[in-house]
């Protein structure tokens, strides 16, 4: 036997396990001070009264003969897939149902989607941006480039010569800076991918934060995106799903190449390995498009936009220079007179007990860079922005 040595080559540490570390050692340190948490990217309100209650008649059709559920469709229930499939259709995209694959989050998928491709591709991923990405790939051997993301490309890498890769990653809005491609933008990664033979996965696990239209919420609002690309979304941040767990890869049906259609290999790769998400979640996530939850989904979604609001202001203030807390949950800010980021962290721990994550943990551009998140309560926020105004004027 041997193990898969490629396991060495990702880094041991896991970024929000080192934040959790140095907050529990502060604390035991310090049990009287109040710390204010805005670093993991996790939702704080509860799931929709429009869900619960569409959840809680799910339960009941499973204690009856008649209505209870076995196993599920490997794709998803025809009833959600119907209303993800109006709903792109509300932002002009017409997908056909069977496009569209329901799943326990996007992460599962994003890793699990490279299942369909062959070992020998060259990946190309932004630098920085979500850590899964990376790890998934070089788990599997694969070879990774880096788009460099910067302050002078507003954390917004174009193709170039040094993007040349097989699969390339777009994350948009983007985790961890915020940043948002516009439909301009994306039409260029398009071409280039079409042109390239390349294909892009696109995550767009942040699009409901988007509320500027020129930006895009999905990337088949793009012309030439159904030849060369997959899009992965989430109920996580939409609807307040990270514990309930849903989301779902879109594949077009025309991209194929060599005979072999990406599709249908992806419904081959789940009808093998995955055993569909459970009846009562995707009841609730069903009820996210209905009247009521639209509005109320919308409520929570407006909580989450005014704290970033709090924080972009308290940015401005400082003239701290930043990108995100508009279309984003996250504020990706400069740390203050060119300390790392790490050191940043430590600073805002230990004198106004604010956590937050340092952008070196996403990446090598990272450095000198700190996230935010607007997930938090809005004391929280109103609290922590205070602070930092007080801390860094
Ligand atoms: N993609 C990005 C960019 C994320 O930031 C996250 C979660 O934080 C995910 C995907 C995972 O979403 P899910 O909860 O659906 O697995």
């Amino acid at each position: 036997m041997k193990f898969n040595s490629h396991f060495s080559e990702i880094s041991e540490n896991y970024l929000f396990a080192e934040v959790a570390d140095r907050v529990a050692a502060y604390s035991k340190a310090h049990p009287d001070k109040s710390i204010l948490k805005l670093g993991i990217g996790d939702v704080t309100l509860p799931l929709a009264p429009a869900v619960i209650e569409a959840m809680h008649g799910a339960v009941d059709d499973m204690s009856r003969k008649e209505t209870f559920k076995g196993y599920g469709p490997y794709e998803g229930y025809d009833f959600l897939r119907e209303s993800i499939k109006n709903y792109y259709s509300s932002h002009g995209v017409k997908l056909a149902a069977d496009e569209i694959f329901v799943s326990d989050g996007a992460k599962s998928d994003l890793g699990n989607i490279l299942d369909v491709f062959a070992k020998d591709n060259v990946v190309c991923v932004p630098d920085p941006v979500y850590p899964v990405y990376v790890d998934t790939n070089v788990m599997a051997g694969r070879k990774v480039i880096f788009a460099s993301a910067t302050e002078s490309n507003g954390f917004l890498p174009m193709p170039d010569g040094k993007t040349d890769a097989d699969i390339i990653y777009i994350c948009s809005p983007n985790n961890p800076t915020g940043a948002a491609y516009d439909k301009a933008q994306l039409k260029e990664w398009v071409d280039y991918a079409n042109k390239k033979g390349a294909v892009i996965l696109f995550d767009a696990a942040y699009e409901c934060f988007i509320s500027d239209d020129n930006l895009a919420r999905s990337i088949f609002q793009i012309d030439g995106a159904r030849t060369c690309a997959i899009e992965f979304c989430s109920f996580s941040k939409t609807a307040g799903f990270t514990g309930t767990r849903c989301g779902y890869t879109v594949i077009p049906h025309e991209l194929k190449k060599d005979g072999l259609k990406a599709n249908a290999m992806w419904y081959r790769r789940q009808a093998t390995k995955f055993n569909g998400v459970p009846y009562i979640v995707q009841k609730g996530a069903a009820a996210v498009f209905t009247e009521d939850g639209r509005r109320q989904i919308r409520e929570n979604l407006n909580y989450y936009r005014e704290n970033a609001k709090i924080i972009a202001d308290c940015m401005d203030r400082l003239k701290i220079w930043y990108t995100g807390g508009k279309n984003s949950p996250y504020i990706w800010l400069k740390c203050p007179d060119g300390v790392d980021s790490w050191k940043f962290f430590d600073r805002l721990l230990n004198d106004i007990q604010v956590v937050g994550t340092p952008g070196a943990g996403f990446g090598k551009n990272g450095e000198g860079f700190f996230r935010l998140t607007a997930f938090g309560s809005r004391e929280v926020t109103n609290e922590a922005a205070s602070r930092l105004e007080k801390l860094l004027k």
